[in-house]
């Protein structure tokens, strides 16, 4: 007879070759997580207990890159990876969407839309792309595991997405730095900024500035819209002209992510970002998984959420604590 034992790999074993960043284990870690078999959940939720701890919380950098399709963002995600690499960084990619993008057929491999196919035997660049299986829009909820399973073993972990509505949103909750790549002439995304529609990310970078006098304008005219009062204090967001295709601009903006996470380390609010995305996952399976009636029958979201937040290191042993609470509610013991 199989037993689960066969079907799942041991997740405290699994664990150790991760975060040692074996690719087999990281690609076997990731399946996991993607798995949604109850046994699967189960097996997921002891290797994200053994990964949890302060390198979830302070370690590595996860960045988020988005703008409409065709702005060039797998181009210039081709050329940072060039860069990060050369300066001896590792790098994860998760390219969130790639579905929704029929011209390139729904399982169209990342490597191939980067046109890194050279690179994608180096150990130190992973890429897998993910298709949407959110309905409603936005970014399923298997991308906030991933994201951290990748964080044990990569310096860097970047999130790549078309930038429409919730996605757009839902990335500003994974990321320590949201990267906005705009268009040149690009009229649509400076009303939707104004407007308050889109929230302002932490960099802009304004692609094809190759394009010339076009690409000046945007650039002057998103530096202008100025942050909002919701920002966080002191960070004044970077307008970066770069050309994905000519190779430039391309220092200058590893250069703003840099120092933006420098920045967050500084205020002290990298840790307290991390912490409230776990936090969010975690009350977004809730309710997923048990509607607004179970959230309520354990004292309601506000009391759930400074329950997770006392949980330091682990959020996520928490959150599958108070499941598992909620569960044998509903389980008869008979
Ligand atoms: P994505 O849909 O945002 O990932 O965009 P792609 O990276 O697939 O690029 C869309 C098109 O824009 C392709 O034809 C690219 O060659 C082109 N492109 C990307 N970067 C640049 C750039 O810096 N300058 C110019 N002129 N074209 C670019």
């Amino acid at each position: 007879m199989v037993t689960i034992q066969d079907l799942f790999p041991d997740p405290q074993e699994l664990a150790k070759h991760i975060v040692l960043g074996e690719r087999a284990a990281v690609a076997s870690g990731l399946n996991l997580l993607d798995n949604a078999l109850p046994e699967a959940r189960a097996c997921a939720a002891r290797l994200l207990a053994a990964l949890s701890g302060e390198r979830w919380l302070t370690g590595g950098h996860v960045v988020g890159v988005t703008g409409p399709p065709g702005v060039g963002k797998s181009t210039l995600l081709a050329a940072l990876i060039r860069e990060w690499r050369a300066m001896g960084r590792t790098v994860a990619v998760l390219a969130v969407d790639p579905s929704s993008r029929p011209e390139l057929g729904g399982g169209a491999l990342l490597g191939d839309r980067l046109r890194i196919k050279s690179m994608v035997h180096d150990d130190g660049l992973f890429i897998r792309s993910l298709a949407s299986r959110n309905q409603l829009g936005g970014v399923s909820t298997e991308v906030w595991p991933m994201t951290w399973l990748l964080l044990t073993c990569f310096d860097l972990v970047v999130i790549e997405t078309v930038g429409v509505g919730q996605t757009e949103i839902d990335i500003a909750e994974i990321s320590d730095t949201v990267c906005y790549v705009a268009q040149p002439a690009s009229g649509d995304t400076i009303q939707y900024l104004k407007s308050g529609i889109m929230e302002i990310p932490d960099i802009f970078a304004v692609n094809k500035a190759d394009m010339g006098p076009a690409a000046t304008k945007t650039a002057a005219d998103l530096g202008r819209i100025g942050s909002r009062p919701d920002r966080l204090q002191g960070w004044e967001y970077p307008v970066c002209l770069v050309s994905a295709t000519h190779n430039s601009g391309i220092r200058q903006l590893v250069q703003h992510f840099d120092q933006h996470r420098d920045f967050l380390v500084r205020s002290g609010a990298l840790e307290s970002l991390r912490s409230r995305h776990q936090r969010g996952w975690a009350m977004r399976l809730l309710k997923d998984e048990f509607g607004s009636f179970g959230l309520a029958q354990l004292g309601g979201r506000a009391a759930l959420e400074a329950r997770l937040s006392q949980h330091r290191l682990s959020q996520f042993a928490e959150y599958a604590s108070v499941r598992a609470s909620i569960v044998s509610r509903f389980v008869s013991t008979d």
